[in-house]
């Protein structure tokens, strides 16, 4: 069996190491002149964009199956390597994670709770959104937003102008600002015959609006998590979706839960599962994709991921202390094998597990391993 991905990213290199223990071979197809993460990693990786023809043919020809490690792949290119060889996600799906315009729609049509919001796209259409939506708002363009990038708040009607200038003029979506308690994910998989297996639910905190840390159990009652894995299946089932979706929701003060975003794929939020639960949100996404049985979603202890952010790295050349992280009980390194540490960039995540408390270990970690540095 030979798995394509779509993407080059550490989404694809987690997805290819699950595979390669599986005995499943994995193509990458990056779409970029380079992809790091998966050199190495995945058996073969073609570096082309994804609009060229001739790396079309060469992924294609290779595959049995595909799949994808990031939603933003241009719909003709996913909507050919379907017809072609069968893509889960379907190029359905994926287009609309794809584009917030899209995503909101079919929330609201398949009624599922998510922050009020208009479409806008012109000036004029945003004052009479903001009227209707605000006085607290977020404008977020419809396409290529993630951790939030492309997002402006907005508080008073006078920023209306600056905020659509700032947005490029580009087809958006004004959401209605949720004062929630806390937010929290959940990631689901459904296979060929409709069977879900739902993980148990993160709770993440973000810094720079960047995941942060994710706790598992999330901290949240059981009613609450329950009514976010339920409405987690109701999305899943309205989209006849096949493989892995990640639900990010905000929890209201009220105890409501409310569909922030989804992610067609593994999630940044899932990757406590690597050591957290008896099988790893890329080993789901794979026997969902290739048609296996799901694995048991059991958390087998406590959980507390911690991302590893670009600013952690000191000195020069930049290093990682490494060894503070492999000295802290229970703590499980991953490293994604990135060579220049961008300040934010995502570079690798530590899953602390087993003993007591992990939250206190790694709140310590994390301290020591931003120390001196400029944007803790
Ligand atoms: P997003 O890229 O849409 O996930 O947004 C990034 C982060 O911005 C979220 O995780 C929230 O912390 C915050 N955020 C986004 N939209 C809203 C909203 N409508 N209300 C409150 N906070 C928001």
């Amino acid at each position: 069996m030979t798995l394509g991905i779509l993407g080059g990213g550490q989404l694809a290199r987690m997805l290819s190491m699950d595979a390669r223990r599986m005995g499943v071979r994995t193509v990458v197809w990056s779409g970029t002149p380079t992809a790091e993460p998966t050199a190495g990693v995945s058996d073969l990786v073609i570096n082309r964009p994804f609009d060229d023809e001739t790396a079309l043919v060469e992924f294609t020809d290779q595959v049995d199956v595909a799949t994808v490690e990031f939603e933003n792949i241009p719909l003709p290119t996913l909507e050919k390597v379907e017809a072609s060889v069968g893509l889960y996600p379907s190029a359905k799906s994926i287009g609309i994670a794809q584009h917030r315009s899209r995503e909101k729609s079919f929330l609201r049509e398949s009624g599922i709770p998510c922050a009020p919001f208009a479409l806008v796209n012109s000036l004029a259409e945003l004052e009479s959104a903001y009227a209707e939506v605000g006085p607290d708002a977020v404008l977020k363009t419809a396409a290529f937003g993630y951790d939030g990038k492309g997002q402006v708040r907005l508080s008073s009607a006078d920023q209306l102008a600056a905020a659509w200038e700032s947005v490029g003029g580009e087809p958006s979506v004004l959401e209605g600002f949720v004062d929630f308690d806390c937010e929290i994910s959940v990631l689901i998989a459904r296979g060929a015959d409709g069977e879900c297996q739902i993980f148990p639910p993160a709770e993440n905190q973000h810094r720079h609006h960047i995941l942060d840390l994710s706790i598992v159990p999330a901290r949240v009652d059981a009613p609450i998590r329950d009514e976010a894995c339920r409405v987690s299946q109701q999305l899943a089932e309205a989209l006849d979706y096949r493989g892995l979706l990640a639900v990010e929701f905000f929890v209201e003060k009220s105890g409501r839960v409310v569909v922030n975003e989804m992610a067609p794929r593994p999630h940044n939020s899932g990757h406590y599962t690597m050591n957290g639960c008896v099988t790893s949100q890329f080993e789901q996404q794979l026997r969902a994709v290739c048609g296996l049985t799901l694995g048991s979603v059991e958390l087998l202890s406590p959980t507390v991921m911690l991302n590893l952010l670009g600013d952690m790295w000191h000195g020069d050349p930049p290093e990682l202390d490494t060894t503070s992280i492999l000295n802290t009980e229970g703590a499980k390194l991953h490293l994604y094998g990135k060579t220049s540490p961008g300040e934010r960039r995502k570079l690798g995540h530590v899953n602390l597990v087993g003993g007591e408390c992990p939250l206190t270990r790694v709140q310590k970690l994390k301290s020591h391993l931003l120390r001196n540095s400029a944007t803790a």
